[in-house]
Order: structure tokens, then sequence, then C-alpha cells
């Protein structure tokens, strides 16, 4: 009898833990680094169109510029540009703090501080707890906070490990994780290896990430969790194809004792040891395939200039071009380029009961994710450089019309109208029936054989 009580009360106890834990909305941001938009047409990806099919797919993501991972992914977590973030490269260097960062050294809060990413918020506001799978950024004390649950960089985990992690933290009662974050370094890798084009090598490892897709859906699914979490999938950036024939090689144009090349290609900060306007001319003149911006002329649509980590000057690849100093070319497939280039745009993807079903979106910035996110979570986003009104097609509580519904109300209305007008012409403009023997009544002479 006593056991029966006991048992009685511990899974009363579990179900309201568990019903505790549905009430709160619970979001997983998922990204597969470097997923080209188009890639999704290119390939068949069963698993990834299933979950399409049944939400919704901004088919390009409009990222922030420069269009690497580093700085992307902590646009999206913080929806501010990287000027405003302050991860303005995978490589940097602070001449305030004479400090250098790099994927091999990152850890330092110093570089993240500036901005306070959604796993921090979250649990700032008492929604609950995070939980992170090696999101860049992810496993750094960003004011002073961690996700409650996270793995420290290590890319040789297996995507199945991270995953895992990831559902069984989701599943956790105590605390009660709303919101976690996945990261996996594919096709990325292998689109610099092989470069986007390479259709068989890419086909293989897209077949592979969509697999992942699929068994990400059915740990879900085995866990409970797939009726009630929300889940992104997105990515940083695509990728375009580079070639050995497309070389800017500084070594002709300049002597390596001028200046300090701090992030390399294709987007290269350049920090001057002689005097900058000499190095700038220089490297003006070096290639027709690149552009060359002192730091106060790169042009607004970037929102890359007010950092003091972003360099005095920047080079900036022309699409498939690298730049090197003398080094021959070492990857067929590359990103960082301009933001404006269809290929460097990644894909958008959710579902969940805060999303809608089947709809679909042309195209979203990035620094909108975060909006939509704190509004699927309930959160007061910081301030953030994004718009949630652009994000409202995508969210089941919100009223939206799409451009073809706005087209299809505006002819409905405009024929309705012309019909009404029509109707109201005609009616005015209707000619009374002649009347012939009225007219002949009038004519009195004609009366008169008959009288007479
Ligand atoms: P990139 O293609 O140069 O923009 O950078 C992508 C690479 O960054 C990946 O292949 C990973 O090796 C590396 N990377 C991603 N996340 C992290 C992280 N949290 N810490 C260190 N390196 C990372
Ligand atoms: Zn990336
Ligand atoms: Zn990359």
């Amino acid at each position: 009898m006593r056991l029966m009580l006991i048992l009685y009360f511990a899974g009363a106890l579990i179900c309201c833990a568990h019903s505790a834990g549905d009430s709160v909305p619970r979001l997983l941001l998922v990204s597969f680094d470097g997923f080209r938009a188009d890639y999704l047409e290119t390939y068949k990806l069963p698993h990834l169109q299933e979950f399409i099919e049944d939400g919704v797919l901004v088919r390009e993501v409009t990222n922030s510029f420069i269009t690497k991972t580093f700085p992307n992914h902590y646009t999206i977590v913080t929806g501010l540009y990287e000027e405003s973030h302050g991860i303005v490269a995978n490589d940097m260097y602070d001449a305030d703090a004479k400090k250098v960062f790099s994927q091999f050294n990152d850890s330092d809060p110093f570089w993240w501080d500036e901005a306070v990413p959604i796993w921090v918020t979250n649990q700032q506001q008492g929604k609950g707890a995070s939980a992170a799978a090696m999101w860049p950024g992810s496993d750094v004390k960003i004011n002073n906070t961690t996700p409650h649950f996270f793995m420290k960089y290590n890319f040789s985990v297996k995507f199945e490990e991270r995953a895992e992690r990831i559902v069984s933290w989701l599943n956790s009662s105590e605390p009660v994780v709303n919101f976690a974050v996945l990261y996996w370094e594919e096709p990325d890798a292998s689109g610099h290896k092989y470069g986007p084009n390479d259709t068989q090598n890419m086909g293989r490892v897209l077949e592979e990430v969509d697999k992942h897709v699929g068994f990400l859906m059915n740990k879900l699914k085995a866990a409970g969790l797939w009726d009630t979490v929300n889940v992104i999938i997105t990515s940083d950036h695509g990728m375009a194809s580079c070639s050995a024939e497309k070389l800017i090689v500084l070594d002709k144009c300049l002597g390596r004792n001028n200046y300090t090349l701090i992030d390399r290609t294709p987007v290269a900060a350049v920090l001057p040891r002689q005097n900058k306007e000499v190095v700038y001319n220089l490297l003006k003149n070096c290639s027709s395939h690149m552009k060359v911006y002192l730091k106060e002329e790169i042009p607004d649509r970037f929102h890359y200039r007010h950092h003091r980590r972003i360099q005095p000057i920047i080079l900036v690849a022309d699409e498939g071009w690298t730049i090197v100093q003398n080094e021959s070319l070492s990857k067929l497939g590359d990103h960082g380029y301009d933001n404006a280039l269809p290929s460097m745009h990644p894909f958008l993807a959710a579902r969940g009961p805060a999303f809608r079903r089947g709809s679909r979106l042309g195209a979203l910035a990035n620094v909108d994710i975060y909006p939509a996110m704190c509004h699927v979570l309930g959160l007061a986003p910081r301030p953030n450089n994004g718009t949630l009104a652009n994000a409202k097609c995508l969210l089941a509580d919100q009223w939206c019309i799409s451009v073809p519904e706005a087209v299809g109300i505006v002819i409905g209305v405009f024929m309705v109208l012309s019909t009404f007008t029509c109707i109201i012409i005609i009616s005015k403009n209707r000619v009374v029936p002649s009347r012939p023997f009225a007219r002949l009544q009038l004519q009195s002479d004609d009366d008169d054989p008959l009288i007479g």
C-alpha cells in the first residue's frame, strides 16, 4: 500500500513537472553551417522537405556583412549587425586591448560582451534554462553567464551526440529548458573543399546533412517533444566557387612591410604600418576584381563601419575571387563576400505550434530572426537591428498577408468597384425606349384625312 502511494505521488510529480514544461513555449534553433539557399532546390533532401512541408520556409535569408561564420552566428542570436555586436570577423585584432581573436582563441568574454545573446536573456528574464551544443560563443561566459547546459566546442563530436544531448536537455524538467541551440559544421567544410558546384560530392554531403535532420526529428518524436517544441533550421551563409585563375596577389602590389593582414579573404582587413593613404593608393590600383575601402568609405548598406575592430582599410573581393599575399589557392569554395550576392544567402525553415503551416516567404534579413525568436519565447527583446513585423508571416499568432494574397485582394476590390461603376453608368445613361406612335400623335396634320 505504502509503495503504491509513493509510486502514485512520484508519478504525479513527474506529470506536473512535465506539464509545467509543456505550458512554456519552447524553441530549438539549429544551424547547418554554410547551407546555401539553392541547395534546397538542387539536391534531394526528403527529411528537410518533410520538415518544411509542415511549417514555414524563407527561401533566402539576407545575412550580414561580412558573410562569415562567427559574425553571422552572433547576429542570429542577438539581432545585431556586426558593427553593433563586435564580432566583426573570424579573425580580429583589437588595437585598444592589443588582443587577437581567432576560431582557436575565441573564449575570452571580452570579444562577446558587447551584446547579449538570446540564451542569456532567456535565463535572465526567468523564462527557463537555455541549452547549447557548440553554437559559436555558447561555451563562453557572456555577461557572466553561460547556457545552463552547454558543450565545450569540439569539432570531432558527432552530430548524433550533439542532437541526443540537446533532446535530453529539452526533456529535462529540473530545470525546464525552453531554449536550445545546435550547431553542425557541414555542409560548410565540404563546400570549401569541393566547391558548391561539385554536385557529386556535395550531393553526398547534403544527403548526410539531410539524414541528420531526420535523426533529430526522430529523436524529438521519440521523446514526445515533436508537437510542442518549435524548431528553426537555418544557416549562417552560402558558398561561392573559387578557382586558381581568380587570385588577387597582394605581393604584386605592395610590400608586406607596409601593412599587417588581420583577416585574409575574401574580405581582407588591412592595418597599415606606413602612411595609410600610400597603402590605400597602392591597393586601389592592385586589381579590378576587388573593392578597396577606407573604413569611413564602407557603404552604408553593409552596416559595417562603426566599430574599432573594423580595420582602417577593407578589401572586398568580387564573387569567386580570392585575396592572397602570394599563396596558392587552398579551397574551391568560399564565403564572406558581399551579402547582396544570392550565393551568400542561406535559407530558414521553421515548424511547431508558434509557426504557420505551409507559409512561404521570399526573403528575410537574419537580424529579423532574433525578434521573432523573442516573440516565440515571450521574451522582451534587447535593443536590436531587427524588425518583428518582417517576420510576421512566419508566426501563427500574427496577422499577415502575403504579396499574392494582397494582389488578389486588390484585384478583387477593383473588379467589384468597376462592376458597380458600370452598373451605375449604364443605369444613368439608359436610353428611354423610343415611342414612334407618340410622335405620330403630336403631328396634327397626320389626322387631317380622318377629320376630313
Ligand atoms: P569559416 O568557414 O571560416 O567561416 O568557419 C567555419 C569553421 O569555424 C568551422 O568549420 C569550425 O571548424 C569553426 N567553428 C565553428 N564553431 C566554432 C566554435 N564554437 N569554436 C571554434 N571554432 C568553431
Ligand atoms: Zn559558416
Ligand atoms: Zn566556411
